[in-house]
């Protein structure tokens, strides 16, 4: 499924972008029939080719249109816990490959908005497509399966199992999933290697560093290849420079191995580098503001 994104959203790049759009298909018939009857030869004007191209250029640029294949889709969310409205109607499609953060102030539900994306938590109304598959309708069984294939996650602390090894904890969503004991260890090694961690196989996880326990984090969520990875405030506890290697790899796993990164998070230099912010408020997604504007 291939959608027409515009990133910069607001009553104003949308008028333009409709403006614009109208512009050019209604002067696309006349340019081609006018070409086709030899009326006008626009060969020979330089100057208007020049101004079609960089006109076009120029709008694309201003309003950041981009084409990407959808991955995640949430539609008009609805969750309460008993009288409380946590989110009251939230929308969001988020394409293959995008890292996208969500910010906002503490309780505005940020986290409920990511387990319910995560298949963790159900809403009470709304809709979520993962890749087109409706994960709403699955039934239990089969919903455990799809989240072990397709969804990583990443959590603020960790949560590694601390009697056993960074080997194993990599290993265990592999072989929950039914992979072979020998290749889920082969390969566990091979992305603890990948996370510079090839001499902590054996350590548990209170004998490492929380920058170590968060890359191994990482390599659990990264073992049954997901299309998409969850992060809740996944740099909250680390150091200055541990947080900076994190929000490295992050791009890095995205340009290598073309994960989804869906980031809570109230770090503005991760929220800022990433390819689309998200302000959440009250429960619902919000315009979005300027950077400066950014809520920590
Ligand atoms: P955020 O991540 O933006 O800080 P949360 O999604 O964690 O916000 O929470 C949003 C609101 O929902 C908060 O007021 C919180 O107290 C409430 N909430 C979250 N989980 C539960 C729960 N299991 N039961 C009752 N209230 C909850």
């Amino acid at each position: 499924m291939i959608t027409l994104q515009i990133k910069t959203f607001g009553p104003l790049p949308h008028l333009a972008f409709c403006w614009g759009l109208s512009l050019w298909l209604s002067a696309a018939p006349l340019i081609g029939v006018c070409l086709c009857f030899g009326r006008v030869d626009f060969g020979f004007q330089p100057l208007f080719w020049v101004g079609f191209c960089l006109g076009f250029g120029w709008l694309c640029w201003s309003l950041e249109v981009s084409f990407f294949e959808k991955m995640i889709e949430v539609k008009n969310i609805i969750k309460r816990y008993g009288n409380l409205e946590v989110l009251k109607g939230v929308s969001v499609t988020i394409g293959d490959g995008e890292i996208v953060s969500i910010v906002g102030p503490s309780g505005a539900g940020k986290t409920t908005l990511l387990q319910i994306i995560g298949t963790l938590d159900k809403p009470d109304s709304g809709s979520v497509l993962f890749d087109g598959t409706d994960v709403l309708a699955l039934k239990d069984k089969e919903l455990a399966r799809f989240r072990n294939r397709n969804i990583g996650f990443v959590f603020q602390f960790h949560q590694l199992l601390p009697e056993f090894t960074t080997l194993e904890n990599v290993a265990m969503p592999a072989l929950i999933g039914g992979e072979k004991r020998s290749d889920a260890f082969a390969h566990a090694k091979e992305l603890l290697s990948y996370m510079n961690l090839s001499d902590r196989f054996e350590h548990k996880p209170a004998q490492l560093s929380g920058g170590e326990r968060q890359r191994v984090a990482v390599a659990r969520a990264l073992i049954n290849k997901p299309a998409v990875i969850l992060a809740d405030e996944p740099s909250g506890s680390l150091d200055t420079q541990n947080k900076q290697e994190l929000h490295k790899l992050f791009f890095t796993l995205r340009d290598e191995m073309k994960q989804t990164f869906v980031i809570v998070t109230h770090d503005e230099s991760l929220a800022g580098d990433t390819d689309r912010v998200l302000h959440m408020r009250d429960g619902l997604i919000v315009t979005p503001e300027p950077e400066s504007e950014i809520i920590v």
